[in-house]
């Protein structure tokens, strides 16, 4: 009968959900554990003046490793995180791992002048959460003089407003702000109109797409140019072949990131990759 089976894929699907709950649950607590014994890692990828190919800096990126499902890419746990309000734990586990790595291997301010990390949408609109950021940060010694915030472009979406006094709120701090994932969003015109911006990331989907599509070629060349224009840096992000680079390097973006000029890499591998001058 039809409202037999009608009922019966009701109930399955509702088992379905319910399953799918439960592992959220599940993977969330997991990550509660994990982040309360440090048991996540941060690694680094270098980013480059591209003229010359000189270090400029590097973007930290979080690293889970789950005990049974190994390695979990941060693009599924940090919304996950986010949605549950420990979005300020992991950025608290980020900054502190960030500079415990730095430190060690004596790599802070010399002979890298600049560290990004990601923080959260939720964190960076909630003014209790970036405080309580700002102060994890300020207990650092010497930290936030060396320290990028990286925030992506559907963030500050919602409220350019609300944004502006935030990204003030760490630029008062001596926080440099840069807007992740570029050119993505509504909104990109405005802000880099309106918002006190130090750098932008072109999204890495134009930079794999304008070796072959003029359209996204002209996006590139159009943020690059106003992107000069307005005194902001640019880093063009994803930068996986030599066709990409020196397509760059013509159009006049002066910095990026990617795997063909280097992988994100442990504190270890990022100490031996900066002293062989690399
Ligand atoms: P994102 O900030 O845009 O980071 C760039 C992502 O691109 C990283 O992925 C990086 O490993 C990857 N990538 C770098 N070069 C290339 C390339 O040439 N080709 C390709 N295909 N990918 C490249 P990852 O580490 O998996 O991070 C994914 C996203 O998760 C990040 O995107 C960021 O939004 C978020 N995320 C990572 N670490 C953190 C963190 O510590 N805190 C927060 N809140 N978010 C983080
Ligand atoms: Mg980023
Ligand atoms: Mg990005
Ligand atoms: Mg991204």
């Amino acid at each position: 009968h039809a409202k037999t089976r009608e009922r019966n894929s009701v109930q399955f699907f509702n088992k379905q959900l319910s399953e799918l709950e439960n592992q959220r649950q599940k993977l969330l607590g997991d990550l509660r554990q994990d982040l309360a014994a440090n048991r996540l890692n941060m690694v680094y990828q270098p980013q480059y003046r591209l003229a010359d190919q000189t270090l400029v800096g590097v973007e930290a990126l979080i690293r889970w490793e789950h005990a049974e499902h190994g390695f979990i890419s941060p693009d599924v746990f940090i919304p996950l995180a986010e949605d549950n309000s420990i979005a300020n734990e992991i950025s608290r586990f980020v900054v502190h791992q960030v500079y415990q790595d730095l430190q060690q291997y004596r790599l802070l301010g010399n002979p890298i002048e600049r560290v990004s990390i990601n923080i959260s949408a939720v964190e960076f609109n909630s003014r209790m959460m970036l405080d309580a950021l700002l102060m994890e940060i300020e207990s650092l010694p010497n930290l936030k003089q060396w320290l990028q915030i990286e925030i992506t472009e559907t963030a500050t979406l919602n409220n350019l407003e609300k944004s502006a006094a935030n990204i003030k709120a760490l630029k008062a701090e001596g926080l440099r702000f840069s807007v992740d994932d570029f050119g993505t969003g509504y909104t990109s015109l405005a802000m880099l109109k309106d918002l006190p911006i130090d750098e932008v990331k072109i999204d890495r989907s134009f930079i794999k797409a304008m070796v072959h599509e003029t359209k996204a070629k002209a996006i590139v060349e159009a943020i690059v140019g106003m992107t000069h224009g307005f005194g902001i840096s640019i880093v063009a992000e994803g930068i996986e072949n030599k066709e990409q680079l020196d397509l760059l390097k013509v159009m006049g973006c002066s910095e990026g990131q990617g795997y063909f000029l280097a992988k994100p890499l442990n504190v270890k591998q990022l100490a031996a990759t900066v002293r062989s001058g690399l």
